[in-house]
């Protein structure tokens, strides 16, 4: 597995080159700002779950899904469709069939994510994400499986089958990873009116609170969809405490078993369970 892994390093194109050097640029420079422009002061770099992110589900995880989602289901959906060989979007600029993917995933995922909250099977996968109780530039990599191998399949799929360069796919990931970087980050990002087209950390802070603004503000990169279909949500003051109510393991493999937990509320009490609370009813 390790060679493996070293091999796709030692094998990389110019433009995947670029790509991790913009994401690793961005990580360092949000890890300075949230040093100097704190949205919530005392917040510390290495915080509760800090190398479960980083090295689980940022490194390993992203790395096993990419393969599987690119070698395994996008490749055997071309294969069998060939629909890639008609190249139609190979001739488009590759900043036009950014912006066009940026915007169509975008509104997917706005209505995929706000389908999660209301949905009790797929909150099961969304609850990991919503799990830190510090959120950081690095927390939001927290995401089960499942949940990636779902969005990233409906947002990488048309780009291969509509047989865009290679390129495309690299540039869009950097756009997803490192906008996915900035809404989390604990910068206190002031950006007025831009607000209304620009997601960032002023509103998905709010969406990661225990309180009100966790059904609400469901975009990703713009935030037009949630003043548009009337999910926003901008109060004064700053968002505070994040996380569960409930109960979520801290280990990586117990998160995502976490998600495939028996739905009864009450299983069928013990007669140990029922005997004590008799006793304490005659007592
Ligand atoms: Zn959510
Ligand atoms: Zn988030």
């Amino acid at each position: 597995m390790l060679k493996t892994f070293l091999n796709y390093f030692a094998n990389l194109h110019n433009y995947e080159i670029t790509s991790y050097s913009i994401i690793i640029g961005a990580a360092i420079l949000f890890v300075i700002l949230e040093r100097i422009f704190p949205y919530n002061e005392g917040q510390k770099i290495i915080r509760e779950g800090f190398f479960n992110d980083l090295a689980l589900y940022s490194i390993a995880q992203n790395y096993i899904l990419g393969i599987i989602i690119f070698s395994g289901i996008i490749s055997y959906i071309d294969n069998t469709t060939g629909i890639s060989r008609l190249k139609l979007f190979a001739n488009v600029p590759i900043w036009i069939q950014l912006i066009f993917f940026t915007v169509t995933h975008d509104i997917y995922i706005y209505w995929m994510h706000r389908w999660q909250h209301s949905n009790k099977y797929l909150w099961r996968i969304h609850e990991a994400h919503h799990s830190p109780k510090k959120v950081d530039w690095l927390s939001g990599s927290r995401s089960h499986a499942f949940e990636i191998l779902i969005n990233q399949t409906v947002e990488f799929l048309p780009i291969v089958l509509l047989g865009s360069p290679r390129e495309v796919i690299a540039y869009k990931g950097v756009i997803s990873a490192v906008w996915g970087m900035y809404i989390h980050s604990n910068i206190n990002v002031k950006s007025g009116k831009l607000q209304l087209i620009i997601n960032g950390p002023e509103m998905h802070r709010w969406h990661h609170t225990t309180g009100k603004g966790r059904n609400r503000n469901f975009a990703t990169k713009l935030a037009i969809w949630d003043w548009l279909f009337n999910s926003a949500y901008l109060p004064e003051g700053k968002a505070e405490v994040y996380g569960l109510k409930t109960f979520f393991p801290s280990n990586f493999i117990q998160q995502f078993l976490f998600a495939f937990r028996s739905y009864k509320k009450n299983p069928s009490p013990s007669p140990f369970k029922h005997s004590m609370e008799k006793n304490s009813l005659t007592r």
